[in-house]
């Protein structure tokens, strides 16, 4: 049945982002809210194919303040959003690093040391008793970070949606917003299930955001949506169970053991060019399969004669210039109650529960004050004022 509707503010776009800032507006008493989403649940897009490691390792340090504040949330989500879990399992990360990353691996282990991270600095003997299958011969230097782990991105998706809902707001999925046009006060949104009226709206539409910067004729960001493959290997009963995370850089690839004998193994660089996020090939090719089957032999030796690819699959990034995220408004171009978090370039699941409280404040009408997000700007791009990363083609860990 078509129905009209309003509100006071629409977040448009239900991943872990949209969610966590429904929930933290709902949490502010922003209780005239609702999300819309046009999958059949929370989280069928770039959510749903997370690896969802929360770590705190980056090279500026408000991103790593953001990673800090976010992963207390996620070691107390059960607490901070009252009976609801999110899978957070503590495993520990290995940044594995060669001369090419050295250096930033070792400026980043200072700077985290002086922001109260436990950042650890280990030999490979060291780095062979954290993980006895790792060959961490490729390695010149090793930060060992004991708090990282992961998540369940759907599970913290829906736990921030139903959470929101049991507070007063509102969730529709199934909804898919076809037309948004501005109004003199507000905006009228055209949805598969009727129509919305909204005083303020949120993009919380990753790597489909350009669509709707072309409805409202506003300029588009640069954001390209760029693929990202997976595979899914079997490990041994010899490397099985609760394992650390390890990002190596020499061979330029992330190892996620997880669950009891899981290892989701992808790489830690962009490769191949923007595609359209509705028709792209999703398909893990042979090479691709071999290559990544290569680096976990090579990493991780015992996987060579006992390991088996499982399965494969791919996701999407929603890459910016700098490969960070866009937390604006559209006020520049005479767009006022116009906001959006998008442009996540594939690390920002970890990040969604400074995303929601960052959000809520801006679309509450106050300014975030907690510290300075004013980098994430989209006027960075016209200004080249790109935030910088210390690892060259790896900005998404950096
Ligand atoms: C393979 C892979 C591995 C990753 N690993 C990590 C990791 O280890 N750690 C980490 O921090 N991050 C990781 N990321 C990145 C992270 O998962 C994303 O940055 C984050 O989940 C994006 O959430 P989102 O809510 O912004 O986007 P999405 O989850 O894509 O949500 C956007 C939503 O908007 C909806 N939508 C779009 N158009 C419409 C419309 N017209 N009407 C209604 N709804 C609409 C979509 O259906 C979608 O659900 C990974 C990403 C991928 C793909």
């Amino acid at each position: 049945m078509r129905m009209e509707r309003k509100t006071e503010i629409l977040v448009i776009g239900g991943g872990s982002t949209g969610t966590s800032i429904l929930y933290h507006l709902a949490k502010r008493g922003a209780l005239e809210s609702m999300l819309v989403e046009r999958g059949q649940q929370v989280a069928p897009g770039q959510t749903s194919k997370s690896a969802a490691i929360i770590r705190t390792h980056y090279s500026n340090p408000t991103l790593v303040t953001m990673a800090v504040r976010s992963y207390k949330f996620f070691q107390n989500f059960s607490r901070e959003v009252e009976g609801h879990h999110s899978g957070f399992k503590q495993t520990g990360l290995i940044v594995g690093a060669d001369v090419n990353s050295e250096r930033g691996l070792k400026e980043n282990h200072v700077m985290h040391g002086q922001l109260g991270i436990d950042s650890r600095m280990i030999d490979r003997d060291e780095a062979k008793r954290v993980e006895p299958q790792l060959d961490p011969s490729a390695y010149s230097a090793i930060v060992y970070e004991p708090d990282a782990g992961y998540a369940e991105p759907s599970t913290t998706a829906s736990s921030f949606a139903s959470a929101a809902v049991e507070l007063g707001c509102k969730v529709l999925t199934n909804t898919e917003v076809t037309q948004i046009r501005k109004l003199s006060a507000g905006f009228y949104i055209e949805t598969s299930s009727g129509s919305i009226n909204a005083k303020k709206v949120v993009l919380a539409t990753g790597v489909w955001f350009n669509r709707f910067a072309r409805m409202l004729n506003l300029d588009t960001i640069p954001i390209h949506p760029v693929r990202h493959a997976v595979c899914m290997f079997r490990r041994p009963s010899e490397y099985s169970g609760t394992r650390p995370i390890l990002f190596d850089f020499p061979r330029s690839a992330a190892f996620k053991p997880e669950g009891e004998f899981d290892l989701n193994v992808s790489s830690l660089e962009t490769l191949g060019g923007q595609v359209d996020p509705d028709s792209y090939d999703s398909n893990v090719s042979f090479d691709e399969v071999s290559t990544f089957s290569s680096r976990v032999a090579e990493a991780f030796p015992i996987m060579s004669s006992k390991g088996k690819l499982a399965t494969t699959f791919t996701g999407l990034y929603d890459n910016t210039p700098d490969e960070q995220p866009v937390i604006d408004d559209f006020s520049d171009q005479g767009f006022e109650n116009l906001y959006c978090l998008v442009g996540l370039s594939g690390h920002g699941f970890k990040l969604c529960p400074e995303f929601g409280r960052m959000m809520s404040t801006m679309v509450s009408g106050e300014s975030f004050k907690d510290y300075d997000i004013s980098i994430f700007k989209k006027k960075r791009f016209r200004e080249g004022n790109l935030i910088k990363s210390k690892y060259q083609g790896v900005a998404t860990i950096g």
